[in-house]
């Protein structure tokens, strides 16, 4: 028998999840008919100030499957999901919002897909941002263009983190400690095959989201941080550049001397001496940067590689 686990962040979900708790518990009966599966639900409090751990210990009372992780205190999403990851034992693992705008009914058709041996993945992506704010949309898109432009990680744009994933994948994803996590990143730095069902955005069924406008666009800068190192080669270029500027100030003052007045303008060689100046020690930041962005990668103690398979899984 296999056994699935589902990982729930929940933050003041005290509305959501009891709606929740009813279906993904129709959802697992309804698998239960057709495959030999089992399930455990695991809900990671994450430092709610509603009555969610009230509800959360209710259920771990009356249902064996349930279990959960209380936070002291809020620690966002990213380490909600990392350490239901870190309690789940499945053979798979799923997470999952508790708003139910990641339908649980999309568990058989992702369980499908990686049974069939040809994923290791299955996500959900929404392929339209109906009933989002339309400049909210805007800075989405543009988000998603310039981090795929500036980082070697491919982030899928309107990839949610609804994912079923294999035992395999949630080891990967284990092995990265990274502190500063950027789970769209991270899913798709680890590799693997995933595939895509293409969804609509759903509303979330009660509560409130904890995301504005401003958290969402720190969100968007610390996944360009974790993932890129481009940012870190903006000085050395603004220096050469600068650099560049001195010469051909320099290079124009000069030869308009030798060739017209024989007057060196003192102003524009100063000025060009400056920017001269100010382009060598940029480029010096520049320099130092390149070290920067080795510690950096080493620091965060990523793997140097990861396996799918070896002969040993294919007996
Ligand atoms: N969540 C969490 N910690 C937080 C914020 C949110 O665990 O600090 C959970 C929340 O309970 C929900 C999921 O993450 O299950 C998604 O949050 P939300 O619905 O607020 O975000 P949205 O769907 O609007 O992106
Ligand atoms: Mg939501």
């Amino acid at each position: 028998m296999e056994l699935i686990s589902v990982i729930v962040p929940c933050y003041n979900e005290q509305e959501s999840l009891p709606l929740f708790y009813d279906e993904i518990r129709r959802v697992s009966a309804e698998m239960q008919k057709e495959n030999d599966v089992a399930f455990e639900y695991i809900f990671v409090n994450d430092g709610s100030r509603d009555d969610t751990l009230k509800i959360l210990r209710d259920m771990a009372r009356g249902d064996e499957r349930v279990r959960y992780v209380s936070f002291s205190r809020n620690f966002g999403k990213e380490a909600a999901m990392y350490a239901g990851l870190e309690h789940a034992e499945g053979d798979y693992v799923v997470i999952l919002d508790a708003d139910l705008q990641h339908p649980p009914k999309y568990i058989p058709e992702m369980y499908g897909y990686v049974k069939s041996g040809e994923y290791d993945c299955a996500g959900t992506r929404r392929v339209s941002r109906k009933g989002e704010p339309k400049l909210l949309s805007f800075f989405a898109r543009k988000f998603y263009k310039i981090i795929n432009s500036i980082s070697q990680t491919e982030i899928v744009d309107g990839a949610q983190d609804f994912r079923f994933m294999k035992r395999k994948m949630v080891d990967a994803i284990l092995d990265m400690p990274e502190y500063n996590r950027f789970s769209k990143g991270i899913f798709s730095w680890v590799g693997f095959n995933t595939k895509y069902i293409e969804v609509e955005n759903t509303e979330r069924v009660a509560g409130t989201t904890t995301w504005n406008f401003w958290k969402l666009f720190k969100y968007s800068l610390e996944g360009i941080f974790a993932f890129s190192l481009a940012p870190l080669a903006v000085p050395a270029f603004l220096g050469v550049l600068f650099m560049l500027i001195a010469f051909v100030t320099a290079l124009v003052v000069i030869i308009r001397a030798i060739a017209f007045d024989g007057i060196l303008t003192c102003f524009a060689m100063l000025i060009a001496a400056i920017f001269f100046v100010v382009g060598v020690q940029l480029f010096c930041m520049g320099i130092v940067a390149q070290y920067i962005s080795k510690i950096y990668m080493d620091a965060k103690g990523r793997p140097i590689y990861i396996a799918a398979e070896t002969e040993k899984d294919k007996k």
